[in-house]
């Protein structure tokens, strides 16, 4: 963990390399710098046993100005660099030459005058005058709650041998999704109350941290002193907490992203002095825990041959789509096929898997549209499947989510458990993990991409490599049929912008594609390149970007639409994913509130259907860059759409007419299809029933290039959008 102290003069920045990414092979190792705003000059120091350490600092390096010829370790100068940081871009840094990183650490500060001395402890006592054992320790009651209810916490702070001073402060922080503290009304939400203190204390300010955009800070002065073992209690009433199954832990502020539990303190022992978190061991977690089973949901594949056999999956979750650690067989759930106006007894479900999940065989069916419902005598369990379409030939038609994050960058969950979840949970068939490229090191990208090749089983699951880039145009997803991905960041000044990056890659147009994603919160579409950029992500839990005035969108519009984007005859087909970061691509948390760790997200997760010969890296991307894709917010929809025999994403030349003709087979009743044809709905209808086919025709002659999309609505409010066709006059 690494340590960063500023006052208003100086920072200085600690990193133990024990926290470094090695790689076999790698002559390196690397980890992000860690970041709060700042700029200037600054010297760079290494405390190691090697005799050459360099260190690289994107493109620049540098090297021992003397170098020791000790054998033990001892500090290093390496010499002085104008440094920018940016809450929002770490810097990669890279060590090459050392012989035992774990016990080397170096040391970065403005201040030219400091020359370190001894290991990690004596350091950090050098700059802030105490040892941070000795600033006191927290506990939290409770220290763990269930997602979704409101807590009233309890913390508990004792100070340590080093007491406080008056004029001293802590400072309470606050995760943003959590209810908003404030002190002036008992009654309300988010109330914040010092109980008990062995010393006069006052809340100073409760504000956004200045360290990240997703806390609140509050901080609290000392009138008096605080003697060694004083302790201070405060409550705070939470209405709104977490959906997501989490344990806060860590003290270390050092991204705008560490993960602190609420109530995370930091320490100002004396007026002249730095904040300094508690040691980790002295500090308090906190977990959420999923609630009780509440929901069952069923899923099978959309096509199946007659005389093939149906595998359906069932997954019991609470009522946030959390896994829950209760047994829910005492359900007693009853199954049945529903089909050609038929209703057959299935029985209970068989074959659990873990605590929540089971996973049945049916025997082959005739030919026909199914699906399967759940029904408990209690009611509380009432559920119905996706539709399966059966027939003597069927098309493959997969579904996945291209678009999640873990904890490799902003989120939550191992890269392990991601693809874990997405196969056995989410039921996928193709997934990718997208985390943001500039928050893992290239040691830690060469290990995620052995693990994005370890999981992919053609025929079973496919997984993408992929990363996700942010720069200036705003943000693009990258992905691969290759089991190797150059990586690109947005915080690199070599690939800060899109103009560069396609210069980067020129040459790899038939084995990268890019998508853009959230267009409407802030995609620039000046440098767009159609060779790579085949496809656009119209729905994610941000909302849906299709149009400027779409009613499932809560966040700032500076970027451009969709259907703006394809008014200016770009050609994209359509994908939707997740973006979620609790590591649970296509089945994520989802509730009436923020549904994500930090980055706020009110919808649900969104998913992709690909139409593919088979089920590999090379025909899910071949038909990623066909466009032979469709996007729902997270039904899985059966959609065909065709004009003049021309499938979706294809495009035509009009021949006299458009002959548009389609099926839908929803989850829900379709309450309308619509025809939107350059912008503009020119036919639609309102089937208010399952299964629908239909048929139109198109006479009016374009002007020069026409495009058709078909967008379907279901009367419990989930929608779908299939790739548009192009025909040209
Ligand atoms: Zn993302």
């Amino acid at each position: 963990m690494s340590i960063y102290y500023e006052d208003s003069r100086d920072i200085y920045i600690i990193v133990p390399l024990r926290d470094a990414k090695s790689y076999p092979s790698r002559p390196n190792v690397d980890l992000l710098l860690p970041t709060r705003r700042f700029a200037g000059e600054c010297y760079f120091w290494i405390y190691t046993n090697a005799k050459h350490p360099i260190i690289e600092f994107w493109n620049e390096r540098l090297l021992p100005r003397k170098v020791a010829d000790k054998d033990g370790r001892r500090w290093l100068f390496m010499g002085k660099k104008a440094l920018k940081l940016d809450l929002a871009s770490p810097p990669i840094i890279r060590f090459y030459g050392l012989k035992d990183p774990a016990g080397d650490i170096c040391l970065i500060t403005s201040n030219k005058d400091f020359i370190p001395h001894g290991g990690f402890a004596d350091v950090e006592r050098q700059i802030l005058g105490y040892n941070r054992e000795s600033l006191g320790m927290s506990q939290i009651i409770p220290n763990v709650a269930i997602v979704g209810r409101p807590v009233k916490f309890r913390l508990i702070f004792t100070a340590g041998l080093a007491g406080i001073k008056r004029g001293g402060r802590i400072r309470l922080t606050i995760p943003r999704i959590f209810s908003k503290p404030q002190i002036k009304d008992p009654d309300g939400d988010g109330y914040l109350e010092i109980v008990k203190a062995d010393a006069q204390l006052e809340i100073l300010s409760i504000e956004v941290s200045r360290d990240s955009w997703e806390w609140i800070d509050v901080t609290a002065e000392f009138k008096e002193d605080l003697i060694p073992g004083g302790k201070v209690i405060i409550c705070y009433k939470a209405g709104r907490t977490q959906i997501v199954p989490f344990r806060y832990e860590g003290t270390d502020r050092s991204y705008w992203f560490s993960k602190m539990p609420p109530m995370a303190i930091s320490v100002m022992p004396s007026v002249r002095g730095y904040f300094a978190h508690l040691a980790q061991e002295h500090s308090h977690t906190l977990t959420f825990k999923a609630d009780m089973p509440d929901r069952l949901h069923l899923i099978i594949p959309s096509h199946a041959r007659t005389g093939e056999r149906i595998v359906l999956h069932g997954i019991f979750t609470d009522k946030f789509r959390n896994l829950s650690d209760d047994h829910p067989k005492h359900a007693n759930v009853r199954l049945k096929l529903i089909g050609r106006g038929l209703e057959e007894d299935l029985g209970g479900p068989r074959n659990f898997y873990g605590r929540y999940a089971f996973k049945m065989l049916l025997d082959p069916l005739p030919k026909g549209v199914y699906r399967i419902k759940a029904e408990s005598p209690s009611g509380r369990f009432v559920s119905l499947s996706n539709p399966i379409k059966v027939e003597d030939s069927s098309p493959n038609l997969y579904w996945g989510d291209i678009h999640a994050h873990s904890e490799m960058s902003d989120g939550i969950g191992s890269p392990e458990y991601f693809y874990w979840h997405a196969r056995n949970i989410a039921c996928l068939d193709f997934a990718a993990l997208t985390d943001h490229a500039c928050y893992f090191t290239d040691n830690e990208w060469l290990w995620m991409q052995d693990l994005a090749n370890m999981h992919n089983k053609p025929g079973k699951f496919v997984s993408l490599i992929g990363f996700e880039w942010s720069g200036r145009e705003g943000d693009r997803n990258f992905y691969t049929w290759r089991d190797e991905l150059p990586l690109l960041r947005g915080t690199n000044p070599r690939a800060d912008s899109l103009r560069k990056v396609w210069r980067i890659i020129e040459g790899m147009e038939k084995e990268i594609i890019v998508i853009p994603h959230h267009s409407l919160l802030n995609v620039k579409w000046e440098s767009h390149n159609p060779s790579f950029e085949r496809l656009i992500e119209i729905y994610s839990m941000w909302g849906s970007s299709e149009s400027a005035d779409m009613q499932l969108w809560r966040m700032p519009k500076h970027g451009i639409s969709v259907m703006q984007i394809l008014s200016e005859g770009s050609k994209l087909g359509f994908t939707a994913g997740s973006d979620n970061h609790d590591g649970r691509a296509g089945f994520s948390g989802e509730g009436a509130y923020y549904t994500s760790i930090y980055v706020p997200l009110g919808f649900r997760s969104g998913l992709t259907a690909i139409y593919a010969s088979d089920l590999s890296r090379r025909e899910i991307f071949n038909s990623l860059r066909r466009r032979r894709c469709y996007a729902t917010t997270g039904e899985r929809i059966i959609i065909s759409f065709q004009i003049n025999d021309l499938c979706m994403g294809s495009e035509g030349v009009w021949d006299g007419s458009a002959r548009i003709k389609g099926e839908v087979h929803g989850t829900s009743r379709i309450s309308r299809l619509e025809l939107i044809r350059n912008g503009e709905t020119i036919w639609s209808m309102q089937p208010n029933r399952m299964d629908v086919a239909f048929s139109w025709e198109d006479h009016q002659s374009p002007d020069e290039l026409v495009y058709y999309y078909l967008r379907v609505e279901q009367a419990d409010g989930n929608l779908a959008w299939t790739s548009p066709i192009w025909l040209t006059r």
